[in-house]
């Protein structure tokens, strides 16, 4: 039950965090998208005052929390209109996946540093000729005495450019059966054979998406993360967070093209009212409004549950929180769009760039449709077409 009514310990965190966003704001994204660079001031001051790694344990210099309060740091800086895409990627997948697998020695290599943002890790598991079915990568490790070697393709893998390294998703051939086993690698990003390429995205973001090939990169034995026979259990404790963490971020985007779009109805007239007060205008957004936080009590279910190390009940509840958020997301920009008229669509209000950022939440991770898919074959029970 304590779920469901925030703690006065997440109140403060997202009252602190607002304070941030708030000190950086839109324009600070807007000034960074614009000069191409990165938001490196906002990812340092978030590191120092220790937000990065709210989720990661204590001893590796993290906060010792976990998705619920990551969760609240992403939505929170979204809000503000100055999201940090990365913090999906490397404290969120790579920092748990790290934490909750990885050795003690890559725990001690990696997790202080992606809590105090010093270190960043991207994620890579899309493929070009798989998409939505990560059973079909086809991204290969093969033994070469103790070392591997890593050949593939990846693609949409966002800030490669910024990483460090990249937590790779690769498949390595079961000796028995010969079947392949999804294996998860620390690739560092000047590796021997792993080049990247940026894609042009018509997303106005700080963060770029790149495609990799990977062509016999040779990395050492503890470049493995975890057991070579436990891939798939690893690899969904880090894509449960990632659920999670997107629709915050769609959650904190939607709040704020919605505070956006009322700061403007309520100002705004050209009859005798602000047009906020045309219920065609005043409904669409309080309807924006409750979904966002219909959205965000799933989120809140879905982290609770994850961090109460139920990492299948959160499987289900995590598909539900991004699929909910992404919806929720895109009828509140649509409609911050709308509200503002001919202004929606200036570069001066910024909001109309929004329309395609949001799309994000309801295509990445995982689409709308392949987790409408689950829940009809996992919750539901009923047959599937492919
Ligand atoms: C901005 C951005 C950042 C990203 N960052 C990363 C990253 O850091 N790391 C990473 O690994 N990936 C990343 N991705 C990739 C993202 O996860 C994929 O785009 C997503 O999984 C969908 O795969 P796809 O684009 O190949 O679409 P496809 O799989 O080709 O799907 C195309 C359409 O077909 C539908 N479809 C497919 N199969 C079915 C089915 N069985 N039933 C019904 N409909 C179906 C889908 O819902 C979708 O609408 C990013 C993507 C974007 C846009």
């Amino acid at each position: 039950m304590t779920a469901l009514i925030e703690s006065d310990e997440h109140k403060a965190l997202r009252a602190a965090v607002g304070a941030l966003g708030r000190r950086y704001g839109r324009e600070y994204i807007t000034r960074i998208v614009a000069e191409g660079a990165h938001p490196e001031e906002l990812w340092a001051d978030a590191g120092k005052l220790g937000y990065l790694g709210v989720n990661l344990p204590e001893e590796y210099g993290g906060g010792g929390g976990g998705i619920a309060e990551l969760s609240i740091v992403l939505e929170e800086l979204g809000a503000a209109g100055c999201p940090l895409l990365m913090l999906v990627v490397s404290p969120a997948i790579c920092g748990t996946v790290i934490a909750r697998f990885g050795t003690e020695e890559q725990k001690r290599q990696w997790l202080p540093g992606i809590a105090d943002g010093s270190r960043t890790m991207a994620f890579g598991i899309t493929e070009p000729d798989a998409g939505s079915n990560s059973h079909r990568i086809t991204t290969t490790a093969r033994r070469d005495g103790a070392d591997w070697l890593l050949t593939g393709r990846k693609v949409f893998i966002s800030g490669v450019d910024i990483a460090d390294a990249v937590l790779i998703v690769g498949r390595t051939a079961d000796a028995r059966t010969g079947n392949l086993k999804p294996c998860l690698f620390i690739v560092p990003r000047d590796a021997e054979g792993f080049t990247r390429r940026p894609i042009d995205m018509e997303l106005k973001a700080a963060e770029k998406q790149f495609e990799l090939v990977l062509d016999d990169v040779r990395l050492p034995a503890d470049a493995l993360v975890g057991d070579e026979d436990a891939g798939l259990l690893q690899l969904f404790a880090g894509l449960n967070p990632e659920r999670v963490m997107t629709a915050a971020f769609a959650i904190g985007m939607g709040r704020y093209a919605l505070a956006k779009a009322v700061e403007y109805a309520r100002e705004r007239s050209v009859w005798k009212t602000p047009i906020g007060a045309h219920q065609a205008i005043a409904h669409p957004l309080a309807q924006a409004h409750i979904d966002l936080e219909l959205a965000r009590l799933m989120t809140q279910k879905a982290a609770h549950l994850y961090d109460a190390g139920d990492d299948t009940g959160a499987g289900e509840a995590a598909n539900m929180a991004k699929y909910a958020a992404g919806e929720a997301c895109v009828k509140a920009v649509d409609q911050a769009v709308h509200t503002l008229g001919g202004n929606g669509l200036t570069n001066e209000f910024g909001l109309a760039s929004l329309i395609t950022a949001a799309r994000v939440a309801r295509i990445a991770p995982v689409s709308r449709e392949m987790i409408l898919n689950y829940v009809s074959h996992q919750t539901l029970g009923l047959p599937k077409s492919y």
